[in-house]
């Protein structure tokens, strides 16, 4: 059931709001704004319906509260008050209320405006998380990498973490696709993502296509013996899946990972770390493939071969 909650300070008009949509949504009642904004910013609510109204902080503050907050400014607000005066409706409107319902109101007209602000909301959604996934995957795409990488290298400065950047490729991919053709080799990408991705299942762990048949991992709080240790991990799962390769090259399908551990010295400094695991994932490359090569955070080159 979707959530909603709702911010008024009259237990009557709350229960009435209530009663209307109890039976398709699961409905919260917050009697301040500010237990309103604590709430808001801790569950996860499809819509807040909000009075005007309110004693100490009105819900015009908490709108504007609402919106100013990376967790809460995109949860829908339709603003309930008697103010039916066009300069307040424009108020609310302005500071980013999808819809104004005025007292006294109609229970079928509240319903029907709650029910279709819910479906734009999710739709918005669909379309978000769309735009951030790689549809042959499943898993995140450049678009969501390039948003994300930028966001936890400036958190790992902060914090001064250990934080892992990692490089994958399919080996011999091209001469894959000649010998059995490009939906086969789709079918070997998104096999590759799911191994990988079953290894990468902690909350601060990231996975994304980089781009054709390359990956980009980021693990964030490890040293690098750990870290390298779980990547070998990684590449021998994919060499265990036993695909079958054109013998002329390889006799199964295998990935060549190339990585650096570092604590970041500066918000500015991640296009740099990037460039030293793609040379990490190069010497893989020049020293047989199939292999893990990774830098710690002295800058010495840890082997697996
Ligand atoms: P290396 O071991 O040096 O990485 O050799 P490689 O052949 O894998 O490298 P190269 O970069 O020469 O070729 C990458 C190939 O990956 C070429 C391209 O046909 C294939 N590829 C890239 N994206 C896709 C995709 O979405 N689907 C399929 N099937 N193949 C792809
Ligand atoms: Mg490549
Ligand atoms: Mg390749």
């Amino acid at each position: 059931m979707e959530k909603i909650l709702i911010v008024d300070d009259s237990v009557v008009q709350a229960a009435q709001l209530r009663a209307i949509l109890t039976d398709e949504y699961d409905v919260s009642v917050a009697q301040t704004a500010e237990d309103g904004l604590r709430r808001a910013s801790s569950e996860d609510y499809s819509l807040i319906l909000l009075d005007v109204v309110m004693p100490e902080m009105d819900g015009f503050t908490l709108l504007k509260k609402l919106q100013e907050e990376i967790v809460t400014q995109n949860i829908p607000v339709i603003l309930i008050t008697s103010l039916s005066d066009v300069t307040s409706e424009q108020r609310g409107l302005i500071l980013g209320a999808v819809d104004y319902i005025t007292k006294p109101f109609n229970p079928l007209i509240v319903k029907a405006r709650v029910n279709t602000h819910i479906k734009l909301y999710n739709y918005r959604k669909q379309v978000e998380w769309q735009s951030m996934t790689d549809q042959m995957t499943g898993i995140a795409n450049r678009r969501r990498y390039d948003g994300y990488s930028v966001e936890k290298w400036r958190e790992a400065t902060r914090l001064q973490a250990p934080f892992s950047i990692c490089m994958f490729d399919i080996d011999h991919f091209k001469v894959y696709n000649d010998t059995f053709g490009h939906p086969a080799g789709d079918k070997v990408i998104a096999a590759v993502a799911k191994t990988a991705s079953s290894y990468l299942k902690r909350g601060t762990d990231f996975l994304a296509r980089y781009g054709g048949e390359e990956f980009v991992a980021l693990i964030i709080g490890d040293p690098s013996q750990k870290v390298f240790e779980h990547i070998r991990k990684i590449r021998q799962a994919i060499e265990d899946l036993r695909i079958p390769h054109d013998p002329s090259t390889s006799e199964w399908v295998t990935i060549s990972i190339g990585g650096i551990t570092a604590v970041p010295p500066s918000e500015s400094s991640y296009a740099s770390f990037l460039k030293a695991a793609d040379n990490m994932l190069y010497d893989a490359k020049k020293g047989g493939r199939n292999q893990v090569v990774w830098a710690d955070e002295q800058l010495k080159q840890m082997r697996e071969k």
